[in-house]
């Protein structure tokens, strides 16, 4: 296979559609916090990416801080703080950003004591470079040839810090944002034109549903970016969103799959266990219905009888996005006389009380007569990218629910996903009542 000699931006073209794994590969693969928890698990990661060595694949491992470690780094920062509510965002970077170090070069002591040739690098060292939005920077570029340099002249496995890269003018530390270092191994895997990212985590792969509500959730074979991106912003917490964005973007095939499996058992040739996520032409078998999602963390706010004219809409929710606060379902109706009307949305519960202060405050503005709310609700999602070509599937959802007398607050729709808004109470049985309405459920034992 032909591989580039000099420096790949990430914004170049990556790999073609290889379905069949390559017997000899390029690979990303990346280790969270609980697989690297302990120097017995680093140990075992070890083990997982010589055997990838030893199978004649070029190897980058990308690792997370020990578990713990990032939020102990926070807490740090959080009581150096005395006379100031907030801190230099630089110097937050600059610490917790060390977690990161210490796995990186724990990870290739244990590989060289394996007899691995392995080096270490950090954000800046490759660089990876990013915009300068301390604690939430974006990955700009990575120069990913001096990797490619060594697979090929010395067989040498580069694991690189998760989290971190370096701002391209000033040169200090940033980082990425809470599970960071999914993206930084995906933004790697798309600069050295990986064949495929692999993130090792503590669950074997991407599910159906959620097996602690739903028992008879399935493991997904393979899910096409766009329903995991909707996933994964749906609340289903496998990776950070920006990951499979930039996946999706660069079309890096990501499987996710389990750090605990034992890495002596798994055939590196052959196609690895877990979840592939990629593009959907690779799914030949699509279902409707890919997966059900949901969340309690959601809050409703419904502003009663506002003026149905235009600036309103504008009057509410800017004031909102000037807090800081994400909206997330809007639903508004079509008045019925032509003077007033309704205007239901969702916020993060956490937010639920200041948004109800941003609209009090802005009451004159906006011209509402009632303002009320609920906190004890949750929105559960139907995602397919099937939706796009059968008709009635939000449909059977309503006579289902229906059937089971859980009522419906609101709904919206999009392409590829319906979310519905009901009673928090009702929750698990909406979501199990989908699941098998949709005939996820694996068969019984
Ligand atoms: N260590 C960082 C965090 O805990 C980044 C990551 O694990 O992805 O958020
Ligand atoms: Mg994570």
């Amino acid at each position: 296979m032909l591989r580039p000699s000099h420096g790949v931006g990430i914004y170049t073209r990556l790999f073609g559609e290889n379905a069949q794994p390559d017997p000899m590969a390029r690979l990303v693969v990346k280790f969270g916090g609980t697989s690297v928890a302990d120097i017995d698990r680093i140990r075992n990661v070890a083990r997982h990416v010589k055997r990838e060595v030893d199978a004649g694949h070029e190897v980058a491992v990308v690792v997370s801080a020990m578990a713990g470690a990032t939020d102990r780094l926070v807490g740090w920062c959080e009581a150096a703080l005395k006379t100031r509510r907030i801190f230099d965002a630089r110097e937050y970077d600059a610490v917790v950003a060390t977690g990161e170090q210490v796995t990186a070069g724990l990870l290739a002591i244990t590989l060289q004591d394996m007899d691995v040739n392995a080096r270490s690098w950090q954000g800046w060292q490759l660089p990876i470079l990013t915009s300068n939005v301390h604690a939430s920077a974006r990955i700009l570029d990575i120069d990913g040839a001096e990797l490619i340099r060594r697979f090929g002249e010395r067989r040498e496995v580069a694991v690189v810090a998760g989290f971190q890269g370096v701002h391209k003018e000033t040169n200090r530390i940033t980082t990425l944002g809470r599970g960071g270092s999914d993206t930084s191994a995906v933004a790697i895997a798309a600069a050295i034109r990986a064949d495929r990212c692999d993130i090792y985590t503590d669950v074997d792969g991407v599910y159906t549903s959620d097996p602690r509500i739903v028992p008879r959730a399935r493991r997904l074979q393979k899910i096409a970016f766009e329903e995991m991106l909707e996933l994964a912003s749906l609340g289903a917490k496998v990776m950070q969103v920006r990951s499979v964005e930039l996946g999706m973007v660069h079309n890096v095939r990501i499987v996710v799959r389990s750090s605990f499996d034992r890495p002596e058992e798994i055939d590196s040739h052959g196609n690895p266990p877990g979840t592939l996520i990629c593009d959907e032409e690779e799914i030949v078998e699509q279902q409707v219905v890919t997966g059900i999602a949901f969340s309690r963390d959601e809050a409703q706010i419904s502003v009663r009888e506002v003026e149905d004219k235009p600036g309103v809409a504008a009057a509410i929710f800017i004031p909102l996005a000037e807090a800081d606060i994400n909206v997330d379902m809007i639903v508004q109706n079509v008045s019925a006389d032509g003077k007033t009307t309704d205007l239901t949305f969702t916020v993060p519960a956490a937010d639920y009380q200041r948004a109800l202060d941003v609209i009090t405050n802005s009451q004159k503005a906006i011209g509402y007569r009632r303002l009320d709310g609920a906190t004890d609700i949750a929105k559960v999602s139907v995602i397919g990218i099937g939706m796009r070509s059968h008709s009635g599937v939000a449909a059977q959802a309503f006579r289902a629910l229906a059937e089971r007398a859980v009522n419906i607050r609101a709904i919206t729709t999009s392409e590829i996903k319906f979310s519905l808004l009901i009673d928090a109470a009702f929750t698990e049985l909406a979501v199990r009542t989908l699941h098998t309405l949709y005939g996820l459920d694996k068969a019984a034992q």
